[in-house]
């Protein structure tokens, strides 16, 4: 028989596969996307069929990376790059079905499982059972969990090479290049080069796009790319892909997706600027769509995204537009200072559909950051509205009747710009938020507490956000004011619940208040004058003996 006419692979020949598929039951395909694995499977697959024998192809319905494929579904055909040549697909299943169809298949059965990895480890077993019992089973790209249980078994394993474009050296990387359907096979030196060159060609033109034409200043950063010397209007991207990540990681669903060897948790971020967020949340195991308006951002994050060889989807769209029409659900998604801008074009009324669509579409964990209309730059800017600041964000989330617990990352934690709410559709497996003296059986702790010490000393503004536990009809606040004395003010969701004036030494008072089982509110105490100690830089307000909530 000829070899193969592939040129994209080497020292292989159709003898070669019909000789060991004979000898060994289970064969195995590895190498780089793009390699001939596909190509090799369907020729194998024809011969048989030709010759025949009966044959079953099968393709997992268990990730969105092949049931999005229009065609692959039972009767599809599975194609590959070599024009013309394909193979009817018999099963789109998952790990379980493809187990007991296994079972049910006769021996001398050819079964072909391409792009295995989206089989659970589980199906390796089905594989060596069914090759015990007289079956030739052929896989293609197997994942590292399969491969190692495959170790424990006699099978053969061809790993398909390519050179570089270089011609020197064989390929160990993939990427596909601007406008390419196909892709490029590059070595180490080469891919490299590629990646620089493109990096360089993306940072020349982000500097050279609005909103900052000639500077070495954008919005966000690129994730984990070098770019010293930039101006960013939002350093603290960072921290608030922390809080994204640290959140999703306690949602129990989200944790379990994450484990499962072929399932991902999908992330969605509206109103994605260039890419930050869905790049960091892609390169931590998500499936990411970016969404944005804005052409160059949608192009930046695109470009990087096959810079990288991530496969992120981004769409440039209207926020409200996208996130009314689309039928899609996300476990995870965020949207970080886009409403209230939506609010300025659109009106307010517009912002909250926008907010109610993005909280319905959320699966398990919603991340929100407004801008507030008591900033300069929103002020009498949007029509119609309320004041939008901290309470206003919390009421709207509550009042959705979407959450089962919300959590507050205040401005100022860990640098961040704004404040950050995170909305949890069933409760968290932990909080965060704990060591505060008054986490009792009535509230629990949701975010951090600002301007609270390890020894008790208060700064001059606290804040601290509750969730209560039971109702609650009675606070009790103790403390001490060593020195001068000053005012203290009590705040409840910012109404002020208590002043207390010329406050010093030791002092204990206690206020009606009226929370419900389940509210989540926000605490403030803020002291008129400040304490300095001698070789000690805090701003000290007075030292927190007491903070105690009492049942009605
Ligand atoms: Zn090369």
């Amino acid at each position: 028989m000829a070899p193969i006419q592939d040129g994209y692979q080497r020292g292989f020949s159709i003898e070669y596969v019909f000789l060991v598929v004979y000898c060994m039951t289970i064969y195995v395909y590895t190498g780089l996307p793009a390699t001939g694995k596909t190509s090799t499977l369907i020729k194998t697959m024809r011969e048989r069929e030709n010759a025949g024998g009966k044959v079953e192809l099968f393709l997992s319905s268990e990730h969105e990376e092949l049931t999005r494929r229009p065609n692959v579904k039972p009767g599809g055909l599975m194609g590959c790059r070599v024009p013309g040549l394909n193979f009817r697909i018999d099963h789109v299943c998952s790990t379980k079905e493809a187990v007991k169809l296994l079972k049910d298949s006769a021996p001398g059965t050819l079964v072909v499982f391409d792009e295995a990895q989206y089989y659970k480890p589980g199906i390796v077993d089905a594989w060596c059972s069914a090759s015990a019992r007289g079956l030739d089973v052929l896989v293609g790209t197997p994942s590292a969990d399969q491969l190692r249980i495959l170790q424990k078994t006699e099978y053969q394993r061809e790993h398909m090479e390519v050179d570089c474009r270089c011609g020197k050296r064989s390929a160990t990387h993939v990427i596909y290049e601007n406008g390419m359907v196909y892709p490029v096979h590059l070595c180490e030196p080469c891919y490299e080069e590629s990646v620089n060159s493109a990096i360089s060609e993306l940072l020349r033109d982000v500097r050279e796009a609005s909103p900052f034409p000639g500077d070495l200043h954008t919005y966000q950063p690129f994730y984990k790319i070098e770019m010293e010397g930039w101006e960013l209007v939002r350093d603290d991207s960072p921290a608030r892909l922390e809080i994204i990540l640290h959140a999703a990681s306690r949602s129990g669903k989200v944790r379990k997706l994450l484990d499962d060897p072929v399932a991902q948790p999908s992330y969605m971020d509206l109103g994605c600027c260039s890419g930050f967020f869905a790049d960091g949340m892609a390169s931590h195991g998500y499936r990411s769509t970016g969404v944005d308006v804005d052409r160059n951002f949608i192009d930046w994050g695109n470009r990087l995204s096959m810079i990288k060889g991530q496969s992120i989807r981004y769409q440039q769209s209207d926020a409200h537009q996208f996130i009314t029409e689309t039928t899609d659900e996300y476990d995870v998604t965020s949207t970080f200072a886009t409403v209230q801008w939506i609010m300025t074009q659109k009106g307010y009324a517009t912002g909250i559909e926008c907010l109610r669509a993005l909280f319905q579409r959320t699966r398990h964990v919603a991340v929100v950051e407004m801008g507030y209309t008591t900033e300069d730059i929103y002020r009498d800017r949007i029509q119609d509205a309320p004041v939008i600041d901290k309470d206003w964000v919390l009421k709207m989330m509550q009042e959705s009747g979407e959450f089962a617990s919300i959590e507050v990352h205040p401005a100022g934690e860990n640098g961040i710009w704004r404040d950050v709410y995170v909305g949890f559709r069933e409760v968290p497996t932990s909080s965060p938020f704990c060591g505060l003296p008054f986490n009792d059986d009535m509230v629990f702790q949701v975010s951090t507490a600002m301007g609270y010490w390890e020894d008790s000393w208060l700064a001059t503004t606290f804040e601290v956000w509750l969730t209560a536990s039971r109702d609650l009809s009675r606070l009790t606040f103790e403390g001490w004011r060593p020195g001068q004395a000053a005012d203290v003010q009590i705040q409840l969701n910012g109404d002020t619940l208590a002043e207390m004036n010329r406050v010093s030494g030791l002092f204990n008072s206690e206020f009606p208040i009226s929370i419900a089982v389940g509210t989540t509110f926000r605490l403030s105490v803020g002291t008129s004058q400040a304490i300095r100690v001698e070789g000690d830089e805090r701003a000290l307000a007075l030292v927190l003996r007491t903070i105690k909530f009492s049942e009605r």
